[in-house]
């Protein structure tokens, strides 16, 4: 909800400033990008580096004098947890954090929707990790018509398709585990290893990982998107868990949180309010895309009955935690009325 939060106190500045009918300010992305690097944003390494006395610098310096009005110390907090999303290799992304402020500013309040389809793959569907063989014998090949009446009856602003991408030597592979360092609080060794275990692999920070078959190796038939799935085109393309030693479930981040895709930045750049999550699984990939959505500040609605999942258990886990985050739980009839209104 960040980024909802911020952009109500910064609806409020511009709202005062087009009532007392001074002339526009700048509130371009170069703007932006012109104000952090006078404050030397750059000098900070890391965004925690960041005091909040520069985040006061800051937007005096956007907004201007007399209309700043000092944040509170939750907003500041929420901004900083904002840019903690415009970083890579955890180093301040100056272009990104400018992308984030002119959005901010220049935001008009109009929705703008987008769907994202995760995973909706052979593998997962047909293939070596078909969910109708997981614990909770859900079909995935179910929620392909739904999805594409979803696509046929509703005008999305943007549609994004992720796939599952791995190279043969993938972490998530069971057959792989003996590939790479165990950290020592692993319970499973690499010779006992089976599917649905889970692991922690050592590196920067220990990891765990859910193992799984063989499943969506790069170019393979079983990495192809269901061939009855209408694949709109200007659509975005995601692709998920590339590099062998860590896996991504979210569209957003893999899952050590060392690396982001282009998504956040496409949909900030398309001006993105709503989204909805559908796919596979409902409990994995689609819970952790609909997670990072939420925190990205982007009003979340999960489609229930355009998901499929692995274990009842995990998927009633993941939906109460979604509830608890403020994620919306929906049918796919519901999207007419949350478009509409
Ligand atoms: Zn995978």
């Amino acid at each position: 909800m960040k980024l909802l939060k911020i952009s109500g106190y910064f609806d409020y500045l511009r709202e005062g400033e087009e009532e007392s009918g001074e002339e526009e300010r700048d509130f371009s992305e170069q703007k932006c990008l012109e104000v952090l690097q006078n404050l030397q944003m750059e000098q900070y390494e890391e965004i925690a580096d960041i005091p909040m006395s520069a985040l006061d610098d800051l937007f005096l310096e956007v907004i201007g004098g007399d209309k700043y009005i000092k944040m509170d110390p939750n907003q500041e907090q929420d901004v900083l947890d904002l840019f903690e999303e415009c970083t890579v290799d955890k180093k301040v992304d100056l272009e990104m954090m400018a992308k984030v402020l002119g959005y901010l500013l220049r935001r008009d309040c109009s929705k703008k929707t987008a769907l994202l389809v995760v995973d909706v793959q052979n593998d997962f569907i047909s293939g070596s990790l078909a969910l109708k063989n997981s614990p909770a014998n859900q079909d995935g090949e179910e929620i392909v018509e739904v999805v594409n009446n979803i696509l046929e009856e509703h005008p999305f602003d943007a549609v994004v398709y992720t796939t599952d991408w791995h190279p043969e030597d993938h972490c998530s592979f069971y057959t792989n585990v003996s590939k790479y360092p165990l950290h020592e609080s692993s319970t499973v060794s690499a010779e006992e290893a089976k599917v649905l275990d889970k692991v922690v692999y050592d590196g920067d920070k220990p990891i765990e990982q859910v193992l799984w078959p063989p499943h969506c190796i790069q170019e393979s038939e079983g990495a192809e998107l269901h061939s009855e799935l209408n694949v709109k085109e200007d659509s975005i393309r995601i692709l998920k868990g590339t590099h062998p030693q860590i896996d991504s479930y979210s569209a957003f981040w893999d899952n050590g949180r060392s690396t982001q895709t282009i998504l956040f930045q496409e949909f900030i750049d398309r001006k993105i309010t709503h989204v909805f999550v559908c796919g596979l699984a409902t409990d994995f990939c689609v819970a952790y895309t609909a997670f990072d959505s939420n925190t990205h500040g982007f009003q979340t609605f999960v489609i229930e009955d355009a998901c499929r999942g692995v274990c009842d258990e995990s998927i009633e886990g993941m939906k109460t935690k979604e509830k608890r985050n403020g994620i919306k739980i929906i049918e796919s009839s519901d999207i007419k009325d949350i478009i509409e209104i």
